[in-house]
């Protein structure tokens, strides 16, 4: 018996009996203390913005940079995550994570998943529910990881960029999304932030971040509302998106792009260029050498960065290969040819936005730049030739627009009595259609696209057999005729229907999302009046509370883990300058060397000695180990050379000079 439902609009009902609720754990939801931030969780960089004092601070991480890499590595003794991780990525390609973010929220058997792990280093399998798995080696052991984890552990290092400056703890968060995200991608964006720690006020798309970062919202009071573009070239993804803005309210007009075109390409066509020259030059060919490789286009993305700002700079790489350095320069011009065809594709998919819009580009009010790959001038004079000289936004930073306008909701979100940011709050609409799935597998939306939060409808449904008992409802999103085309966010079986000929009895189904974004679908049988109590919280595939309890423990070892191998490196670094010190200034006739009694230089010398091979033979030694052996030498060390430093005033670490420890990430 097929259990789909007829559909059958002419009665109108309106009770709510089962509650099927999608979405957050409620508990999490909307409420915020303290400081928000926002983050854009970039697909290959990231970035994270706070309000501040009236206006939005970007916030540099322990590198000095305002842009963190998305990227996590594993090693034999640690992880590393951000610069330290992409740092390393030549000598451990294997174990490093790099855009996770195409992974989120989808299928391993999706075909874009299957095409990336084609060209991934790194080990991607599927679990039991299809769901995509990345597989690393970490300590030596094989550990599996959800992508919705690695995001986590971004998050929680851009949380922690956030808290080391604000010297404050941080809670809150708005999180971005590309507007192509589905709602299972969306969820898995705020479970990997539930796992990072962080509570989710808002998730909103880059697209809208970026215009509410240039105020263009506020701007919006005309009669038909403006038209934004927004022209999005990141690291490996390009998105355009038009909207229109009206009165707060932001309409996805069109979205168009190219999953697979962004920095990376340019630096890839670079870095083919000089394998090539340095074929030429030094008849030896590199292409067959990894790390290598790999060196060669770190250099190649930093000389295409200052590309952007000079017309000329030098690539050099020490050993490039075979011992042979390797030293070129390049102009902004070859730049621009090797990556002129890249540069052209660009404007389709702002081409394909109008059409898909049916506006003319002479109707856009304002074009918007987002993406690091649009600080390259001749990508914003292509654009801005397009639009027939038009000025383009780019007072704020490309790579920050993003964080940005998400630092101003997260402001708007957490304090909204704030008079700077009171009347930006903006009013979010469903990214797409919701519906069931009803007789001969068709989609039938109850609530449209677009649709403003919060919002209801009802809509009254039937059977398609005679004297059928039960039905199977199943909810979509998407914008396709037929359901399986769309992607499923749930289902349950309503059963006790009344009895009665096809099409005789009535079930009510009512989709209610509330102004967090919570959707509750609900269904009544009026004749029977019949209720059933099925709560439906996990979307195919997504993460179960267990799982993100068990994710959230992990992710609290992890950092254990990493407090601990930060304390060890510093305790080490501590011993390590302690002991080559001493064993310098015994040594060093300017210093207390001359001062010192041989048997007293040959006690200190043996010590130094002693430690420096135990520090060798015990690489694996934890934190305390080191701090015993400091001790240890210290309480050799010290009765001698205080003698020398009575009454010189110098104290005697001081005298031994002990560098301020430096933890390697
Ligand atoms: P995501 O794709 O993760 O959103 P971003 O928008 O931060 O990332 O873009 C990252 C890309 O921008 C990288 O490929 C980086 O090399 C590039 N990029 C950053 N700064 C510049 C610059 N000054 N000139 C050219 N490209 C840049
Ligand atoms: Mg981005």
């Amino acid at each position: 018996m097929s259990m789909t439902l007829m559909i059958n609009e002419k009665h109108l009902l309106c009770e709510i009996d089962v509650i099927v609720s999608f979405g957050w754990r409620e508990d999490m939801e909307g409420k915020s203390e303290g400081l928000a931030i926002g983050i854009d969780l970039g697909t290959t960089y990231s970035c994270v913005g706070v309000w501040r004092h009236g206006h939005v601070d970007i916030i540099p991480n322990d590198q000095g940079n305002r842009t963190t890499p998305s990227c996590i590595a594993f090693t034999d003794t640690e992880r590393l995550i951000g610069d330290a991780a992409k740092n390393q990525v030549a000598g451990n390609p294997t174990n490093t994570v790099l855009d996770a973010k195409r992974l989120v929220g989808r299928r391993y058997g999706d075909p874009s998943v299957q095409s990336d792990i084609r060209m991934w280093p790194f080990k991607v399998i599927a679990d039991p529910s299809d769901k995509p798995m990345i597989v690393v080696s970490y300590k030596g052991e094989e550990k599996q990881f959800a992508a919705e984890e690695i995001s986590s552990m971004i998050l929680t290092k851009m949380k922690k960029i956030a808290e080391d400056y604000l010297g404050t703890t941080v809670k809150n968060n708005v999180v971005t999304v590309p507007a192509c995200f589905n709602e299972s991608q969306r969820q898995a964006t705020r479970d990997a932030s539930v796992i990072a720690g962080l509570n989710v006020l808002r998730i909103i798309k880059e697209p809208i971040a970026a215009a509410i970062a240039y105020g263009l919202d506020k701007r919006a009071d005309s009669v038909g509302g403006k038209n934004v573009l927004i022209f999005d070239l990141g690291g490996g993804t390009f998105d355009v998106c038009l909207l229109n803005i009206e009165e707060g309210i932001f309409e996805v007009k069109a979205i168009a792009g190219d999953a697979h075109l962004g920095g990376e390409d340019f630096d890839n066509r670079m870095l083919n260029h000089f394998v090539q020259e340095f074929k030429r030059k030094h008849k030896k060919d590199i292409s067959g050498d990894a790390k290598a490789l790999r060196r060669l286009r770190t250099a190649c993305e930093r000389a295409k960065r200052i590309l952007s700002s000079t017309t000329q700079t030098t690539v050099e790489i020490d050993s490039g290969y075979e011992d042979v350095d390797f030293c070129s320069t390049i102009t902004r011009a070859k730049f621009e040819k090797l990556n002129m065809g890249l540069f052209r594709k660009c404007m389709e998919p702002v081409k394909k936005c109008l059409r898909d819009a049916k506006m003319d580009k002479s109707s856009v009010h304002d074009v918007v730049l987002v993406g690091g790959s649009t600080r390259i001038p001749k990508v914003q004079q292509l654009l801005q030739d397009f639009f027939d000289g038009k000025e383009l936004c780019k007072s704020i930073n490309p790579d920050e627009a993003v964080a940005y306008g998400a630092a101003v909701q997260a402001a708007i979100l957490s304090d909204e009595n704030n008079e700077n940011v009171r009347d930006l709050l903006l009013i979010d609409i469903t990214p797409f259609s919701l519906g069931v799935e009803t007789d001969g597998g068709v989609m039938t939306v109850v609530i449209p696209r677009n649709s403003t939060i919060p919002t209801s409808k009802e809509m009254l449904f039937s059977t398609c057999h005679d004297d059928q008992p039960e039905v199977l409802i199943q909810v979509y999103e998407g914008e396709r005729t037929m359901a399986s085309d769309n992607n499923l966010m749930g289902s349950f079986v309503f059963s006790g229907i009344h009895s009665g000929p096809r099409g005789a009895p009535k079930v009510n189904i009512c989709f209610n999302i509330n102004v967090n974004g919570i959707l509750i679908v609900s269904a009544e049988d009026k004749t029977t009046g019949h209720k059933n109590e099925i709560t439906i919280t996990n979307y195919v595939g997504r993460l179960s509370t267990e799982e993100i309890q068990k994710m959230i423990q992990e992710a609290e070892t992890y950092k254990a883990e990493d407090e601990e191998r930060k304390k060890k490196v510093e305790a080490k670094n501590a011993l390590e300058s302690y002991a080559y010190n001493a064993r310098r200034k015994i040594k060093d006739e300017e210093n207390i060397g001359p001062r010192l009694s041989a048997p007293d230089q040959e006690k200190i010398e043996d010590a130094v000695r002693r430690t420096i091979q135990w520090v060798e033979e015990n690489e694996l030694a934890k934190a305390d180990e080191f701090e015993n052996k400091m001790k240890e030498l210290e309480s050799i060390c010290n009765p001698i050379t205080a003698q020398v430093y009575e009454g010189s005033g110098d104290n005697i670490r001081g005298g031994m000079d002990v560098d301020p420890p430096s933890a390697g990430e």
